[in-house]
């Protein structure tokens, strides 16, 4: 019998499928727009101008200098470009700083959006936007800023570096694991975290092992979608709050510090959130931080902090930053706990 809960389901559409690229006119139009200002990073340009001769008449042009972290002024020249190009609408192609680039215009203007993810980071389903000012990282949750329109297409993941996949793959995890023991989990969210477990875990393998492989390449975008649901529906706990100061404090890259905390936050929760986690436990044949370890390893992974360039110095800081404002969790946080998270962490050394 489920315990009584509450559950918001966040409005948008999906289109899922290789080829599903060749529908973007067609969902523009279908928003009632005429003009797509396209968005990319720099190195995905030409994938960008491609889609933009692709929508013929319905480009209102392309604007390219999406960056990680969403800096406000980078935003500001964004919104000029969209009004000067008279766009009414937002196309967006590429990873979580591009859609984060999208979400920020979106919420400044109202603009709708199609994104069209290109990693597994799985920002294009939440409303929730992180953005820099004056090396300061704020983030709003709005509803605005959820996007209208998401088109998964694999086909634009089969270049993804199988580093990259493998980072961000477990980044997508992440949210998942969490969502497991969110204070306002629902049976619903719960269901789709461990789906969204699941086909990360038996996608991401077969991507090491064969890059171009169509079929895995679909099962991690269906599992990014999952875990980025489920995200963008209930709250996150330590690990996320542990990311958030390891990135924003210590400038450390997004996907790869989720990949190497993952572990070690899923274990010091483990012992109070046993049932909670115990899908995960059995997916990964054994207690749940172990065998996340073991499965970053197996495929590839960076597995400590030193080899991101954190100094061993800085985790007394980072300790003191991560406890905090404390995000709710279901362990109480304790700074010399967590001081020994991160020291393993550092080391990259299997949690027990
Ligand atoms: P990213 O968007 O910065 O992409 C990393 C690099 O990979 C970029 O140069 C990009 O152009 C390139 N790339 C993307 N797709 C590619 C492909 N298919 N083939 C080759 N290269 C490709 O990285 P990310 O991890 O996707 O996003 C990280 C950002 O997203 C962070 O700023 C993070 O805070 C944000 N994020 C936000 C949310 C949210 O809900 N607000 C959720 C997750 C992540």
């Amino acid at each position: 019998m489920p315990v009584p809960f509450s559950y918001t389901i966040n409005p948008g559409r999906v289109l899922f499928g290789p080829g599903t690229l060749a529908s973007v006119a067609e969902e523009v139009t279908r928003l009632g727009a005429r003009r797509a200002l396209v968005l990319s990073t720099p190195f995905q340009r030409p994938d960008a101008l491609a889609l933009s001769e692709r929508l013929g008449p319905l480009s209102a042009g392309v604007f390219s200098e999406a960056t990680m972290h969403t800096p406000v002024d980078v935003t500001d020249k964004a919104m000029a470009a969209y009004a000067a190009a008279r766009a009414d609408c937002i196309v967006a192609l590429g990873g979580g700083s591009t859609i984060g680039l999208s979400k920020a215009i979106a919420y400044r203007n109202d603009a709708p959006q199609i994104v069209i993810p290109t990693t597994y980071a799985g920002s294009e389903v939440t409303p929730i936007l992180g953005q820099t000012e004056d090396g300061l990282k704020t983030t709003v949750r709005h509803p605005g800023i959820l996007p209208e329109v998401v088109i998964y297409d694999p086909d634009l993941t089969l270049a993804l570096p199988v580093a990259t996949s493998v980072s961000s793959g477990l980044n997508a995890m992440a949210h998942a694991v969490e969502a497991l023991y969110a204070r306002d989990r629902n049976p619903v969210s719960s269901m789709l975290a461990v789906e969204g477990v699941r086909a990360l875990r038996d996608a991401l393998p077969a991507i090491v092992a064969e890059p171009r492989n169509a079929a895995a390449r679909s099962d991690a975008l269906y599992g990014t979608w999952l875990c980025g649901t489920v995200l963008g529906t209930v709250g996150m706990s330590l690990h996320h709050k542990l990311c958030h100061t390891l990135g924003g404090s210590f400038n450390l890259p997004h996907a790869e510090t989720h990949a190497i905390v993952l572990p070690h936050a899923a274990a010091y929760n483990a012992g109070s959130a046993t049932e909670a986690l115990r899908p995960l436990s059995e997916l990964f044949g054994g207690p749940i931080g172990a065998g996340l370890y073991d499965f970053a390893r197996a495929l590839g992974a960076s597995l400590s902090l030193k080899s991101l360039g954190l100094q061993e110095s800085q985790l007394d800081l980072a300790a003191d930053l991560a406890v905090k404002n404390p995000y709710w969790n279901p362990r109480p946080v304790e700074c010399q706990a967590i001081r020994q998270l991160l020291q393993r962490a550092w080391e990259g050394t299997r949690p027990l």
